[in-house]
């Protein structure tokens, strides 16, 4: 379904992204670990073209993206982001904050973006707030509404970017929680987490970061138990 080569990404003389190859198939959970500063977040957005990789490729569902404006606009729509800070418009209700994109993007009507807004607010168990402002919310709720906004235009894959890390601890789980749900539901999804928990139960690959590039790739319990790179071993035996 995605299909990653060769990834590079600089920032004037930096390089963040040194060469990372990744494919994913339909259904896959892979959890991204890695310390902060070693090139996570940067990836994800090259990802969906937040940021222009400097070079290397993208497909998605054996479509080459290109930088091409028009193509940018419509991978947005088959890949959808949700971010540690939520990023919801304050000035727009939670209903509102779901049904945008409905309407300027996918073009649909009025009446069947708020439907179909709240039928996904419905799935993360936000329907009774749905003419709150972001301000009126916990953290908790507002990452529920971002989600139910990614998941309102449907599409192929998910990308989280530490979806969990700016929330206060007892809020943590009912996020997790939406994202387990979400992966049971056999949803393709990309998430970088610091919730060791999270990447050993509910996703069914681990990637592990290191300086830009990916050191450490398998499943769960090979790469938790049987760790290959040096990097990974000192990274699990500190956080746990
Ligand atoms: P992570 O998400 O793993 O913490 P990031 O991808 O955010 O890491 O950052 C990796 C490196 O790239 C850091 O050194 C960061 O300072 C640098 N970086 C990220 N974004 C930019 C940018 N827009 N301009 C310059 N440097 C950046
Ligand atoms: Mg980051």
């Amino acid at each position: 379904m995605l299909r990653i080569d060769e990834l590079h990404k600089s920032f004037g003389s930096l390089e963040v992204i040194k060469g990372v190859s990744l494919n994913a198939s339909k259904g896959d959970v892979i959890s991204i670990l890695g310390r902060s500063g070693s090139g996570k977040s940067t990836f994800l957005r090259c990802i969906n073209f937040l940021e222009t990789p400097t070079s290397g490729t993208i497909s998605l569902s054996g479509e080459k993206i290109t930088a091409d404006k028009a193509q940018i606009c419509r991978l947005r729509t088959r890949m959808a982001m949700v971010f540690q800070q939520f990023n919801l418009w304050s000035h727009m209700t939670v209903l509102n904050n779901v049904a945008i994109a409905l309407k300027t993007s996918l073009k649909l009507p009025k009446k069947e973006a708020n439907q179909r807004a709240e039928k996904y607010l419905n799935q993360v168990n936000m329907s009774d707030r749905l003419h709150y402002y972001p301000g009126q919310l916990s953290g908790g709720q507002m990452q529920r509404v971002a989600i139910a906004r990614a998941l309102a235009m449907e599409p192929d894959i998910l990308l989280f970017d530490e979806p969990t890390s700016a929330l206060d601890p007892e809020l943590v789980e009912e996020v997790l929680n939406v994202i387990k749900k979400l992966a049971e539901q056999g949803r393709t999804m990309l998430v970088v987490t610091h919730e060791m928990a999270f990447a050993r139960d509910v996703s069914n690959r681990v990637i592990f970061f290191d300086e830009g590039i990916i050191v450490e790739d398998g499943p769960p319990n090979e790469v938790f138990t049987a760790p290959k790179s040096e990097q990974f071993k000192q990274f699990i035996s500190k956080e746990y």
